[in-house]
Formats: C-alpha cells, structure tokens, sequence
C-alpha cells in the first residue's frame, strides 16, 4: 500500500530508519493493516514488521532497536493474499537473508513462480504472493550480485500489479514498476523512493517521476533509470508542491 526507500552516505546511523518512519507515517492517510521497516548497515540487513497500526511497529522498535544504518525500505500493508499478521507484514526477507523486499499490489502469477520455488526446496513462511517475489529476486541476484540487473529479470517474469522494492546492502536500494506507481525523491547525498511523493516530501521537493515498465537503482549519490530489459531510461523530473502546515 505505501512504500518509502532511503539510501544516505552515513555515517550509519539512525536516518535511514527516522525517514522511513516519518515517510510512513505520512502515507497512513491510504489505509493500511501492518507495517513494517528493514534497515541495512555495517552490521547487515535486520527488519521488524507488525501487523496493526505504526505504533505497533514504533513499540517493537524500542523494545529490539534495530542497528545503525545507511539503507532502509518500509511498507504499510493492504493485505490481498494472506491475512493481516506479523508474519504476512512485509518486507519479506529471501531464504537466504541476502535480499529484503516490499511490494505494493498484486503478482498474478505467483502459483506458477511458487512452484518453481518448491521444486528447489525453499520454504515459505507467509501466505503473501510477494515473499514469493523475495526469493526469486535473491536467486537472481546471487547470479551475478547485480541488484538492478537482477530487479530487471525478475520484473520481466511477472504478471500483475507491482510496486517492487529489493535491498540487499547498505549502499543501494532498487524497484521495479508495472500498473503501480514509483517516485524518487533526489537528495544532496541521499536518495529517496515512494509510492507517492509523501513518502519524501519532508526532506525533498525534487522528484522523478517513474514510467510503466521501469526500474531505478537509487545509491547515496547516483540514480540510475531502465526498462527491464535492461536499457537507459528517463523518469519524467517535477517539484513537489506540498503544504507541510496542511
Ligand atoms: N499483495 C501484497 C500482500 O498482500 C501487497 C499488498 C499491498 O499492496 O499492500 O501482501
């Protein structure tokens, strides 16, 4: 339902984690039944996810802290295939911890992508057709550790509805959308993603629209704009117009 990316240069620290929340907070007003944060630093990649409301997921933060960090992804949830629990709360992280996405809408083809990851033996521990999403993007991504290029196989296989945001280090976030719309929120040494410019507005009004089809690497310093098979891309630049008083 909502989603907010977060890459900075650090020192890690606790940013990352504050825009995300912040980011959330301000894309409560489209509803949601969990939420839920990963944070990547020096230490790794560790995520906290509840299903209710933001002050359930802010009460399990204080009670675990998470560790500083440079990179951070969030979501609050509108469940569609799996019931509103901790476990079904994204961000999904792959069987093997190396990547952890959020997803907004719908993979119409997960029965056939879940299949495949039967037949290799890897379990699944919600009921949602995204953390399918996570394991296929791990697989690609431990293929050549490209994240973007692995982000752009695995939007290419998919059917559906899809805002779809993967994290695997401290340094880089990426996302992929089809019928689902993305936004990056362009910073001085720290990028921004959402599905829609609330999920940033606090700390940038200069945005990149994204089109149907793409996928964006955003880094502390860089973004980067493809299509899926992989080729140079432009997102469409505008200013943010947004009454912070309102
Ligand atoms: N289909 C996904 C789920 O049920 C994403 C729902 C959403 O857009 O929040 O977990």
């Amino acid at each position: 339902c909502g989603i907010v990316g977060y890459v900075g240069h650090g020192p890690a620290g606790s940013r990352p984690l504050d825009v995300v929340l912040e980011g959330l907070a301000r894309l409560e007003y489209r509803g949601y039944d969990s939420a839920g944060v990963a944070v990547a630093g020096p230490e790794g990649m560790s995520a906290v996810k509840r299903a209710g409301r933001l002050d359930n997921l802010r009460a399990a933060l204080a009670h675990s802290p998470l560790p500083p960090g440079t990179a951070a992804i969030g979501h609050t949830r509108w469940a569609t295939h799996g019931g509103p629990t901790d476990e079904n709360a994204h961000p999904h992280v792959s069987f093997d911890g190396a990547v952890a996405v959020v997803h907004n809408g719908i993979i119409e083809n997960y029965p056939e992508l879940a299949l495949e990851l039967d037949r290799r033996g890897i379990f699944r521990r919600s009921e949602t057709d995204t953390e399918i999403a996570a394991h296929h993007l791990a697989l690609e991504y431990a293929k050549d550790g490209n994240l973007l290029a692995a982000m752009c196989r695995l939007a290419s296989r998919l059917q559906g509805s899809f805002t779809l945001v993967g994290m695997a280090g401290d340094s880089e976030v990426v996302a992929a959308r089809r019928n689902s719309p993305l936004v990056v929120g362009l910073g001085e040494g720290e990028n921004f993603l959402g599905s829609d410019v609330a999920a940033f507005v606090g700390s940038t009004s200069d945005a990149l629209e994204l089109g149907q089809d793409t996928a964006v690497s955003i880094t502390a310093d860089e973004v980067t704009v493809v299509d899926f098979e992989g080729r140079p891309a432009e997102g469409k630049r505008f200013e943010v117009n947004w009454d912070l008083s309102a």
